[in-house]
């Protein structure tokens, strides 16, 4: 068992300045409330904290990180509670602490994994918004791989595969390749016992002869570079046991067939000398094409930087190699946490951090990072900044985007699902429909059958597909009704001149009135009679030219019409999916663009327009509502009442109109009332252009000398 000591040692020596008393408590404090607790492995739990700080140090991470892998365990496994932590170590490691605990708890359902798996390690990464929270759950993940032997075989197996989908991607995401490979390594141990040491076995059979093969590759390189004086020095190495076994399976080989079991490294001070020896290597053997790889010139995204070639060697085999400079291969050990392991007081090289695609915004947004330290601290990753992921009660996953509620999960799951939503659960408790998700919930939906969406709900959703569907039911809902209301209006007019509608439908006339307005089918037609775009009279006229009682029916037709011309369409409304229909605007609350205003279909009329908060609209019928918005394309200016409540004094009437029509606005009425006490209410009736307009104008008379309230008012 690692000791402490030897942790403390191992961070005193990358870091002199390091935060060694914070170690020293947390090893204190996780000895006590760990006290009594016995790992599988029947030594004492306090085993695991201290080998995951031992990995961490190994990281060159910082005091604060070593501190809170110590801890990583105490809120889930001790009685110890997040307040107490953050009493006694503070609010950035109980931060870390419970993001650490907060993925432990994660229901993720192992059926899912592995068809699951990126969004998994997408919530994860969602989930830590510290990067060290996932640095220390990998390091808590390989002290247990480590140790995997004392767990019954079935659950051996599920971790095994949970650490394979999962982990290991996460460790290479971060460019964290020893973490990763130990992590496949032991990984497969478990998952293929049988092909591992089969593959164990074919390494070790000629490993002698192997080590020779491998001294002399490094005589011939260094022999070559040397010529040029390239300083350099050269590993040889056996590849990765998983890594072998994932080339045979891919490309179908026995493992005589697989050529680079043994894999070699040449590392060198400067990027020119790289490329140096890359063509001395060429100039020495053969290189295989398409196999050379530039990772100098284009990183990965993890940062990752070398040149990769395989070449045919002295022997006619196949040599990987792959050549780096010692930065490049401090990067390639440690990854994302080479940048801010110490480096006695040297600043990070901005330009080098840039290069992580991922993580760009943020850095760029810590452009001014002074040391390691500093820069640790603010790294607060946030790679899917606009997505939050969230849970079944199945444990499968769904993204959505940030922001998002029921309602969007709802639609996410099913149209149906979406329509008939009335209710939902976040983590097993009631919540509005509009609650924000976030990350790591589990949703539930309540529906009930035959419920509808509300119009409402297109105020809060965030997805465009709950967004889509909702305005898809309500158009359809629309449309419904109006053919309802079409087909009524058309069959009354047509009573009126004894003529049945419904059988007028089915004749040659119908679809000749058909064919006039512009239409396809008599659906069309009727919806566009109960919108209120054409009037039932007009196809009556359409099929009888002169009708029997010509002259009282004219004149009827001739008032209708007039009326229809009188009022000509204002296009500054809109109404959904409509066009050139028949607009009027309420009297009784006066909407000017800016109010939120609702449209009802009048029988004939069209649409007539409140503002959604007046009472009539409110007394109306639902079924004949319609969506409408303003159009705000078009200036237009409407009526609209206000009181002004003043003390009277001479001129004050002047004062208050000079000041309205300052402020653009005309005046069509004007009233006064006086009241006891010398107190007059002046009623206006302006011309606006909008809301932000009428506000102006208010303010304007708000200034006018002894006005105590100006208000708008209903008429
Ligand atoms: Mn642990």
């Amino acid at each position: 068992m690692i000791r402490i000591s030897d942790i403390i040692d191992k961070v005193s020596e990358h870091n002199p300045e390091a935060d060694i008393d914070i170690i020293d408590r947390a090893y204190i404090y996780s000895a006590r409330v760990h006290d009594g607790q016995i790992r599988l492995s029947g030594e004492p739990y306090l085993s695991h904290p201290l080998e995951v700080a031992g990995i961490l140090a190994d990281m060159k991470l910082d005091g604060v990180s070593i501190a809170a892998g110590l801890l990583h365990d105490v809120i889930e496994d001790t009685h110890s509670t997040v307040e107490e932590i953050k009493e006694i170590f503070g609010q950035e490691i109980v931060h870390i602490v419970s993001g650490v605990t907060k993925i432990s708890a994660l229901p993720f359902d192992s059926s899912q994994a592995a068809r699951q798996a990126e969004s998994i390690r997408k919530m994860i990464l969602a989930m830590a918004d510290d990067i060290r929270v996932i640095l220390i759950k990998l390091a808590d993940r390989l002290h247990n791989m480590r140790t995997l032997q004392y767990h019954k075989e079935s659950k051996r197996k599920r971790i095994a595969q949970e650490t394979l989908d999962i982990y290991a991607p996460l460790a290479a995401r971060l460019g964290i390749y020893w973490i990763k490979n130990e992590l496949e390594d032991i990984s497969f141990k478990y998952l293929y016992p049988e092909e591992y040491s089969n593959i164990e076995r074919l390494i070790s059979k000629d490993r002698e002869e192997s080590d020779k093969y491998i001294e002399k590759v490094k005589d011939f390189i260094k022999k070559k570079l040397d010529e040029d004086n390239l300083k350099c020095e050269i590993l040889g190495r056996y590849k990765d046991i998983f890594s072998i076994y994932q080339k045979m399976i891919k490309q179908n080989l026995t493992f005589e067939e697989v050529y680079d079991i043994i894999a070699f490294r040449i590392i060198l001070d400067t990027v020119s000398d790289c490329y140096k020896a890359l063509g001395l290597i060429h100039s020495m053997w053969k290189p295989v094409p398409q196999k050379i790889k530039d990772y100098i010139a284009s990183p990965k995204p993890n940062m990752y930087q070398a040149l990769h070639t395989t070449v045919i060697g002295p022997f006619g085999e196949r040599i990987e190699i792959q050549i780096r400079t010692w930065d490049m291969d401090k990067v390639a050990k440690a990854g994302i946490a080479a940048h801010w392991s110490y480096k006695e007081g040297k600043r990070i090289d901005e330009s080098i951090s840039k290069k992580f695609a991922w993580i760009q915004n943020l850095v760029e947004n810590q452009a001014n990072f002074r040391n390691p330290d500093e820069f640790l601290e603010n790294v607060r990753i946030d790679l899917f900044p606009d997505e939050i992921y969230v849970f079944t009660p199945h444990g499968e996953i769904k993204s959505l985007s940030r922001g998002a509620t029921p309602v969007d999960f709802a639609y996410q799951i099913h149209t149906e699902v979406g329509n008939q939503c009335t209710g939902a659960k976040v983590n097993g408790r009631i919540v509005p429909l509009k609650h924000e998700l976030q990350t790591g919930n589990i949703v539930e939906i309540i529906t009930t059958k035959n419920h509808h969406p509300s119009r409402d709900w297109l105020n809060f959703v965030k997805t465009v597909k709950a967004r889509s569907r909702i305005r898809q039911w309500i158009k359809t809902q629309e449309k419904d009704r109006s053919i309802t209301l079409g087909r009524e209006m058309c069959e009354k007019a047509f009573r009126k001149y004894r003529l049945n509608f419904n059988e007028l439908l089915k004749s040659e006339d119908m679809d000749r009135v058909i064919e006039h307005f512009g239409f396809k089918t008599a659906d069309d037609l009727i919806t566009s009679v109960g919108y209120g775009k054409i009037t039932p009279l007009q196809i009556i006229r359409k099929i009888v030219p002169k009708p029997e009682t010509e002259e009282d029916h004219e004149s009827i037709f001739n008032k209708i019409i007039g009326r229809v011309r009188k009022k000509k369409p204002r296009a500054g409304v809109i109404v959904k999916g409509v066009d050139d229909i028949l607009i009027k605007f309420g009297k009784c609350c006066q909407p000017v663009p800016g109010d939120a205003i609702t449209g009802y279909i009048t029988i004939g009329h069209g649409v007539t327009v409140h503002r959604t908060s007046c009472i009539n609209a409110l007394k109306m019928n639902p079924e004949r509502q319609i969506d409408i918005e303003w159009n705000k394309d078009v200036t237009e200016t409407y009526p609209v009442k206000i009181c002004v409540s003043s003390l009277d004094r001479v001129g004050l009437l002047a004062d208050i109109a000079a000041n309205i029509s300052k402020s653009g606005a005309n005046i069509l009425n004007a009233k006064t009332e006086t009241r006891e006490n010398r107190v007059v209410d002046s009623f206006f009736t302006l011309a606006v252009e909008d809301i932000e307009h009428l506000d102006r104008v208010l303010s304007a008379i708000k200034k006018v000398k002894l006005v105590h309230d100006v208000k708008r008012v209903d008429h």
